[in-house]
């Protein structure tokens, strides 16, 4: 699988009073205040996975899961779906087609310029044709990007496609703007892909997402399950509990904009 699985230092030195920060923060957040959460490279059912998934159906807070394509079968499929218990809580969208770089030179891609538009056409199509065949009206047609980047000819192509919303982070809007056909839903929080070295440097930097996001209006925040341990699943769970008590915020739902 082409995902790294290192833990972010701040889950190896868990913060006693993160829970007292974050909900601090959502007290000040608002009305109206909209958070969503978006987990990547979901495909291959695994103890994280489900361990995630399990979270939030306790909570039943919603949570959209980007699959990459080529890692689903249909057994994969029937795992997923027997943890999600029904579903409704749940919005299934696209994840690339094989999560793998092709730019050459800078940062990583699977839909950028080192690629001619044909080639990404044809992943695009054959991605959303195998999900659509293996999850049926459960996959709802939003596109969540490897890395989250592509170019601008993908934007075209997924609006070719169909494609409804994609998901990048915050800020790619600058580098490749979308049109209001085409919204982006981004995210702004990143809880398991931290770089900061130290754990107390990588605490105060996800709280100031927190803070910078919640000015916003709303909070986008983005999952990689393979790299939880078990101190970001307990925060995961305080997180959801905080959200849910708060009558400020909204839980955004993709498929229901
Ligand atoms: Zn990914």
């Amino acid at each position: 699988m082409i995902v790294k699985n290192i833990i972010s230092s701040l889950w190896l030195a868990p913060a006693s009073d993160a829970k007292e920060r974050l909900s601090a923060i959502l007290d000040s957040a608002p009305k109206g205040t909209e958070i969503f959460f978006r987990a990547d490279d979901v495909g291959v059912p695994g103890d994280n996975c489900r361990r995630m998934i399990e979270i939030f159906r306790a909570h039943g807070v919603p949570l959209h899961l980007a699959v990459t394509p080529a890692w689903l079968t249909e057994s994969r499929w029937a795992t997923l779906q027997e943890w999600g218990g029904g579903d409704d809580f749940l919005c299934w969208h696209q994840h690339g087609w094989r999560h793998v770089n092709h730019q050459k030179t800078g940062k990583k891609g699977e839909f950028g310029t080192d690629r001619s538009r044909v080639a990404k056409k044809a992943d695009l199509a054959r991605g959303q044709e195998k999900l659509q065949s293996i999850m049926g009206a459960s996959f709802q047609p939003f596109f969540t990007p490897p890395w989250n980047r592509f170019d601008s000819e993908t934007a075209e192509v997924l609006s070719e496609l169909g494609f409804k919303a994609v998901s990048r982070s915050d800020g790619e809007q600058k580098k490749v703007p979308l049109s209001d056909t085409l919204p982006d839903i981004f995210t702004n929080v990143d809880l398991h892909t931290r770089g900061e070295a130290d754990p107390a440097d990588g605490w105060n930097a996800l709280m100031e997402d927190f803070e910078v996001a919640v000015r916003t209006g709303r909070v986008g925040v983005m999952l990689h399950h393979q790299r939880m341990n078990q101190a970001a699943f307990d925060f995961l769970d305080d997180c959801l509990s905080v959200i849910v008590r708060n009558n400020a915020v909204r839980l955004l739902r993709f498929d229901l904009l």
